[in-house]
C-alpha cells in the first residue's frame, strides 16, 4: 500500500512525485523503459515567460524561482541558461507583431523592439528582406530538462518511494477507500491516484471510470541541422506567425516547422513532409544552406480544449487527481503545477497566484 500512485513518469509525473513525497510515500509507474521516452524527452527545452495564454504565463513565472534557485542538493547543473528569443515579423504580419510586442511588454522582463542591425548582431544568418520588424524576448532561457527530470525522480526514491518502469497501468478500480491498479509490473494499492499520463491521460481516466477532459495530442516535429561554429551563442529565432523556429542545440541547430497535427496517443514519428517544410522555411528566413538533416524526431503536445492545464482533484471521483494537458509548456511550468497538485492533494491552499480561484472555478485549472 502506498499513499500516492502517480501514473506516468514524464515531467508531470516526476514533478508530482517530487512534491508529493513531502506528504507521504509515492509509487510512480511508467509504461516505458525510460521515464522521459515520450514528450518530455523530445522538447525544445525552452523556458519563456512570454509564451502561452495568461494562466500558462502565470504558471511559468511561478516556476522561475525553482529553476534559478532549486533546493539544496537537487542538481549540480544550472537548470536555466540564458538564451533569448528574437521574434521576426514577416511582411504583412504587423498586426500580429504589435500584439506580440504588447504581450511581451507585460512579462517580468519585458520584450522590446529591435532593429535589423541588432537582429544581425544576434543572429547574422537572418535575411534582412525576410522581416519588417523584430522583437527581443531577453529573459527566455534553455532548460536542462534531463537535470530537472532526474532531480524530481531522485527525490521520490530518496524518500522511500518507488519508480517502476515497464509498468503500464491497464486496470484501475476502487479498492475500499482508495484505488487498486493492475500494472504490467504487478498490483499497486494507493489512497490517491495522480493521472500524469500525458497523451494517454484521458485513456487512464477511462480505466478508472472517470470522465475524460477532452485532451487532444498534437504532433510537433523537430530536427537538427549543421550550424556554424559560433551558432551556440545565437538566440532562438522564430516568427510571430509561428511558421518556424530554430535554436542552437548541442553544436547543431534545432529547427521546427511548428506543426500541430492532431494525433492519437502513441510513439510519434516525424513526417518527411513536415521536415521538408521546416528546411524550406529555414532556408527562406536565413542564409543557412541547411542541406543535411542530422536527426529528426516528433513528439506529442497534449492540450485541453482551452489550452489550460488540468491540475488537481477530479470533482466527481474521490482520490483521483489530474496533472495533464500541459501542452507545449510542460517542462517550463512543471515546478508550479507539481507543487500546486501536491498542495491540492494535501488539502492545502496553494500560494500560486490565481490557482485557488481557477481550481475552485469547477474545472480544476482548465
Ligand atoms: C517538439 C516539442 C517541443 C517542445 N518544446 C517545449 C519547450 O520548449 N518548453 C516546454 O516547456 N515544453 C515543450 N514541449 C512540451 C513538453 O514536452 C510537454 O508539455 C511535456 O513533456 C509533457 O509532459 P508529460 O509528463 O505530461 O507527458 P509525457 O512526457 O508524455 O509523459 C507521460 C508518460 O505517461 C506514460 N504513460 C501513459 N499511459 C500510461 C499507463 N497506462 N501506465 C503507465 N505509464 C503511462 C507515458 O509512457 C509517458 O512517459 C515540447 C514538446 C514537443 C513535442
Amino acid at each position: 500500500m502506498t499513499d500516492f500512485l502517480v501514473v506516468g513518469g514524464g515531467i508531470a509525473g516526476a514533478a508530482a512525485g517530487y512534491f508529493l513525497s513531502r506528504h507521504g510515500t509515492v509509487t510512480l509507474v511508467e509504461m516505458e523503459a525510460a521515464p522521459g521516452y515520450h514528450a518530455t524527452g523530445r522538447s525544445a527545452a525552452l523556458f519563456s515567460e512570454y509564451y502561452g495564454n495568461p494562466p500558462v504565463r502565470a504558471l511559468t513565472a511561478a516556476s522561475r524561482a525553482f529553476f534559478t534557485e532549486p533546493p539544496d542538493g537537487f542538481t549540480e547543473h544550472p537548470l536555466l541558461t540564458p538564451r533569448g528569443v528574437v521574434a521576426l515579423c514577416p511582411p504583412g504580419a504587423e498586426e500580429l507583431f504589435e500584439q506580440a510586442l504588447a504581450r511581451g511588454a507585460t512579462a517580468p522582463v519585458p520584450a522590446y523592439e529591435i532593429g535589423p542591425d541588432e537582429v544581425a548582431r544576434h543572429c547574422p544568418v537572418v535575411r534582412r528582406d525576410w522581416f519588417t520588424r523584430a522583437l527581443l524576448r531577453p529573459a527566455a532561457a534553455d532548460i536542462d530538462v534531463d537535470a530537472l527530470h532526474r532531480g524530481f525522480l531522485r527525490a521520490v526514491t530518496a524518500t522511500g518511494g518507488l519508480v517502476l518502469t515497464r509498468a503500464r497501468v491497464h486496470e484501475l478500480a476502487r479498492d475500499g477507500g482508495g484505488w487498486r491498479a493492475r500494472t504490467s509490473a504487478g498490483d499497486v494499492r494507493a489512497a490517491v491516484v495522480v493521472n500524469a499520463a500525458g497523451a494517454w491521460a484521458d485513456e487512464v481516466a477511462a480505466l478508472a471510470g472517470v470522465r475524460p477532459v477532452g485532451l487532444v495530442p498534437r504532433r510537433r516535429t523537430a530536427f537538427l541541422v549543421d550550424a556554424p561554429e559560433d551558432a551556440g551563442a545565437w538566440p532562438m529565432v522564430c516568427d510571430v506567425t509561428e511558421t518556424f523556429y530554430c535554436k542552437p542545440e548541442s553544436g547543431a541547430l534545432l529547427v521546427s516547422p511548428v506543426d500541430a497535427t492532431p494525433a492519437v496517443p502513441g510513439d510519434a514519428r516525424p513526417d518527411d513532409l513536415d521536415v521538408a517544410i521546416g528546411l524550406e522555411r529555414l532556408r527562406e528566413a536565413t542564409t543557412l544552406p541547411a542541406r543535411r538533416v542530422r536527426h529528426a524526431w516528433a513528439g506529442l503536445r497534449t492540450s485541453t480544449p482551452d489550452d489550460v492545464p488540468v491540475v488537481g482533484p477530479d470533482p466527481a471521483a474521490d482520490g483521483f487527481h489530474w496533472l495533464a494537458g500541459l501542452g507545449g509548456y510542460g517542462v517550463q511550468i512543471a515546478p508550479a503545477v507539481g507543487r500546486a497538485l501536491a498542495e491540492a492533494v494535501a488539502g492545502e491552499r496553494t500560494a500560486i497566484t490565481g490557482m485557488n480561484e481557477m481550481m475552485a472555478a469547477g474545472r480544476l485549472l482548465s
